[in-house]
């Protein structure tokens, strides 16, 4: 696709997102640069499987509940945040799902209370964001995957109800980043099958997303862009609480995200965004909320 052909695309695919509201908007991104409307109904759910409808089941006009489970602190806010921040923003629920407090993370403070520091860090951040902060205290670098922290991501799947879940790509070379995706996926699942009888009844996730996170970048294919820029200040806001945030443990991820957020923007012809992948086969996507 030449520069002209470019603008082209993304002028039509700007005024094809200006006049749908509602929370799903679709557009091809073919290879000849058209851009048209995707029907993104047509596909039965089933039980416990994400769906491609609209989350809100009710053409759209209620904002969408958004979860993002991450396995450390740092991935849930720095790599899902803002999409978390952008449905919020438009009167969704929040909330950031970490599996470990990432307790292990820094070089020169212990765990104990390094992972203190990341809780509180959390529960700043997610206040910032209109969101909840919510942990599951499993071992930094030792997340188990197995039935009992499938089913306790479940309950809280069940307990919360996200029309959204944002959450990681299996492409990882980090261990933990690998086994959240599993227990995600299946959590998923067991939430949504109203045979399992847990303390709450059974809640179909109508959307997946995996994060393009730096560390889970193998095999990652963005298909679905979020205009994040509305919210973009108010997240490197709630980011900055972490220390990590400003390069401390090794790696500049204000300068990475923030700069990614550009990056994206510039590709979907938002002034910031947020690239995901959908769990299903979806066609290139503008949003303007999830
Ligand atoms: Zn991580």
């Amino acid at each position: 696709m030449n520069n002209a052909t470019r603008r082209n695309f993304l002028k039509d695919v700007g005024l094809g997102a200006a006049a749908l509201s509602v929370a799903v908007e679709g557009v091809s991104a073919s290879q000849t640069g058209q851009a048209g409307e995707a029907s993104q109904t047509g596909h039965g759910q089933m039980p416990g499987r994400p769906g491609t409808g609209d989350p809100a089941g009710e053409g759209g006009t209620r904002p969408t509940n958004i979860m993002a489970i991450a396995a450390h602190p740092g991935d849930a806010f720095f790599a899902m945040g803002a999409p978390v921040a952008a449905q919020t923003d438009l009167g969704g629920q929040g909330v950031f799902l970490s599996l470990s407090l990432g307790e292990k993370g820094s070089r020169t403070i212990p765990p104990a209370h390094y992972g203190q520091m990341q809780r509180e860090a959390s529960e700043r951040a997610a206040q910032t964001l209109g969101a909840r902060a919510l942990f599951l205290d499993y071992s930094d670098g030792e997340i188990p995957v197995n039935d009992e922290v499938k089913f306790a991501v479940c309950d809280v799947i069940r307990e919360h109800k996200p029309g959204v879940i944002v959450t990681h790509w299996r492409g990882s070379w980090h261990k933990d980043h690998q086994a959240c995706y599993s227990i995600v996926n299946d959590a998923v699942f067991y939430a949504g099958l109203p045979a399992i009888t847990r303390k709450h009844p059974a809640h179909n996730v109508a959307k997946l997303f995996f994060a393009d996170n730096w560390e889970d970048a193998t095999d990652f294919v963005s298909d679905t862009y979020l205009d994040v820029s509305a919210v973009f200040d108010r997240w490197t806001q709630a980011c900055a609480v972490f220390p990590m945030w400003r390069g401390e443990n090794g790696f500049r991820y204000n300068d990475y995200y923030t700069s990614l957020a550009v990056e994206r923007g510039c590709l979907s012809g938002f002034q910031h965004a947020v690239a995901l992948m959908s769990a299903s086969d979806q066609l290139t996507r503008r949003l303007h909320s999830l």
